[in-house]
């Protein structure tokens, strides 16, 4: 006799050489079913339970085995699963559970046969006395990126998961990640889920669409950040006992704050997942390729705060003093104001900055050197592409009571003198225009000059932060009124300098590109380009070749429009609008395939200012506002209106 592996109970006894217990729907113990031998039961999935079996010689491998239920078992779900069957056993990713075989018992139910991997996600995070944990948020970032590898592969093949939780982010033999239980889920679907009884499981991570039978690849990003909530925080943002009520919480309740379960969750981690979750689907990223490296960013982020300035070491995301040295004040100051600020700590608590500014160059051998012959001291280099080889650094001029300047610097050819000779030449032309400038919402030029293979010049400071920051800051979009305020300004330079004779542009307006100052919240226009000197190829070896068409590729900001050709000033409204149209949503470009209506990512906005967006953002510069002064006849009525 053998005992078949009913989990419930004590299972039925069945004459030898039994496969499927003549009493219920398990495997009898020791099944030999094609080239595996049953050894025990594992869980149920979605669709179909799984056994552990032992593979016969000569490869011996433990795999898994799973079987369609009985109670899911009709013609059309079974031609189904083997066509699902043959798709999933085609799909090579190594972050894909891998099938290897599938076939049907002598009942003819379906079986899959796939790598055993026991341990889900849920199972990585524990402490020493074997408790489960919450993940830190660095802990994360690779298994959200694998996971968000392996979706991307299967919504490439034009597939949704439509099942991503915990349970089937599995481990695999080296710490891999794992997906598991896809492609099934496709054609049982929702409906199914429900029927099986196990809707609180997936109910829990289904995104609204996916509710009302619309699934997206969307839908996939909203249940893996609910995922990432759930091991960060060990709560799901929505737990309900009905269905009904499951599926009105993900209609129209916010997601409670992550904090409230784990304050030491960074406030920038907690944003990425919040969008990820945001209930209208265009809300979210873009791809789940782009939420995952957002969360790796934002984490990158978080994580400087928490390096010790006192011994190096770099801390858990969260924590409040050094593991390794035990300090908490660590002597750390703001960059802007020299308050001093705790360990950990994000935003200034006298001038209200980010302790770290997003434009830092850390540990730069630049900083404290001395240039133009001793007068101007680096304080700090912002953050620089070493493509460009241009260098912007924030300097006191020791002959101003060491007043602070920005440094700009540009490097000219490494060649022969009379080639840097034309570099500079070039250079000392190029700026030459700016330096007559005096407007208020225009950096002024306060020197200009040369030393060693470098030109540099020095522009007023401008004690403020950019439009970049303060979104990084605040972590949601600007007021309507304040961004409507910065257009009506921004115009108006704009206009001053169109004004100039010749006309000048500023060909690359974007939010690092705007310092909204302290005093008076005006913007200031700054980043004017300098386009890089014409080279004489002859002198250009191959590397310096390809680095400079390197160069050009990146200075092609994703504010500006991709047709416009030859640039002129409705390439500056449509930057200027692109560049409004993140500050109103805190989502940068790239974008759709063209700009979503500015509303469907912020519907607090009006229709009056969607409009004159819109219209600022045609790709054909034929469709668009066609003069800085047309745009600003808009904008000032609406600005009546406030
Ligand atoms: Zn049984
Ligand atoms: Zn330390
Ligand atoms: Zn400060």
């Amino acid at each position: 006799m053998v005992r078949c592996l009913n989990p419930h109970g004590v299972g039925h006894d069945n004459p030898d050489g039994t496969v499927c217990c003549q009493h219920c729907d398990f495997l009898v113990e020791g099944a030999r079913i094609s080239a595996y031998q049953v050894i025990s039961f594992i869980g149920a999935g979605s669709y179909g339970y799984v056994y552990k079996v032992r593979e016969s010689a000569p490869l011996s491998r433990i795999l898994a085995l799973k079987v369609l239920r009985l109670d899911q078992f009709d013609d059309k779900i079974r031609a189904s699963f083997f066509q699902e069957a043959r798709r999933i056993a085609n799909m090579q990713h190594a972050n894909i559970l891998p099938v290897y075989n599938f076939g049907q018992l002598a009942s003819e139910q379906p079986y899959l046969v796939m790598e055993y991997a026991p341990r889900t996600i849920k199972d990585l995070f524990h402490k020493a006395d074997g408790s489960r944990r919450p993940a830190f948020a660095e802990e994360l970032v690779s298994y959200v990126q694998q996971a968000a590898a392996a979706l991307h592969y299967i919504h490439h093949a034009g597939l949704i998961h439509q099942d991503v939780k915990p349970g089937n982010l599995l481990i695999g033999r080296n710490g891999q990640l794992l997906l598991a239980d896809f492609g099934t889920t496709l054609y049982l679907g929702v409906q199914t889920h429900a029927s099986l009884g196990e809707v609180t499981g997936t109910a829990s991570h289904m995104a609204p669409e996916q509710w009302q039978g619309n699934p997206r690849r969307e839908s996939d990003q909203y249940a893996l950040a609910i995922c990432c909530y759930e091991l960060l925080t060990e709560h799901l943002p929505f737990v309900y006992k009905s269905l009904k009520e499951m599926w009105n919480a993900h209609f129209s309740e916010q997601p409670p704050s992550l904090q409230q379960w784990n304050p030491r969750i960074p406030a920038e981690v907690a944003a990425v997942l919040l969008r990820a979750m945001a209930k209208e689907y265009k809300q979210r990223y873009r791809s789940i390729l782009d939420f995952a490296n957002a969360y790796e960013d934002a984490v990158n982020t978080a994580q400087q705060r928490y390096v010790c300035h006192n011994c190096g070491q770099q801390n858990r995301s969260g924590a409040q003093r050094c593991s390794n040295c035990g300090t908490s004040q660590d002597n750390r100051t703001c960059l802007y104001c020299g308050a001093g600020v705790r360990f950990g700590q994000r935003c200034c608590s006298v001038c209200g900055r980010l302790t770290i500014p997003l434009l830092l160059a850390e540990h730069s051998p630049l900083q404290g050197i001395y240039v133009h012959r001793g007068r101007y001291m680096i304080n700090y280099v912002l953050k620089q592409a070493v493509e460009s080889r241009v260098m912007t650094a924030v300097a006191s001029d020791t002959q101003q009571q060491e007043q602070r300047v920005f440094l700009k610097r540009w490097e000219c050819a490494d060649g022969p003198l009379a080639q840097r000779a034309r570099d500079i030449a070039y250079y000392e032309r190029a700026t030459a225009a700016f330096t007559q400038l005096r407007y208020p919402l225009l950096p002024a030029v306060i020197d200009r000059f040369a030393e060693s293979k470098y030109y540099y010049i020095i522009l007023s400071y401008i004690d403020g932060e950019s439009i970049e920051a303060r979104l990084q800051k605040l972590l949601h979009p600007l007021s309507e009124k304040e961004v409507v305020r910065y257009i009506h300004f921004l115009l108006n330079a704009l206009i001053f300098l169109q004004q100039q004779r010749p006309p000048l542009h500023h060909y690359d307006i974007s939010p690092t590109n705007i310092i909204i100052e302290r005093t008076h919240n005006r913007p200031i226009l700054t980043g004017f380009q300098v386009q890089p000197p014409p080279s004489t190829p002859t002198h250009n070896p191959p590397a310096a070749a390809a680095r400079s068409r390197t160069t050009r590729k990146l200075a092609v900001s994703p504010y500006l429009p991709i047709q416009d050709k030859p640039y002129d000033q409705r390439t500056c409204i449509y930057a200027l609008a692109a560049t409004m149209h993140h500050a109103l949503t805190n989502v940068a470009p790239p974008h759709y395939p063209a700009y979503p209506p500015v509303r469907v990512l912020n519907p607090t906005i009006s229709l009056a200012l969607e409009s004159i967006l819109s219209r600022a953002l045609f790709e054909d510069n034929a469709l668009r506002y066609q003069s800085y002064e047309a745009m600003q006849r808009d904008v000032r009525s609406l600005l009546g209106t406030y």
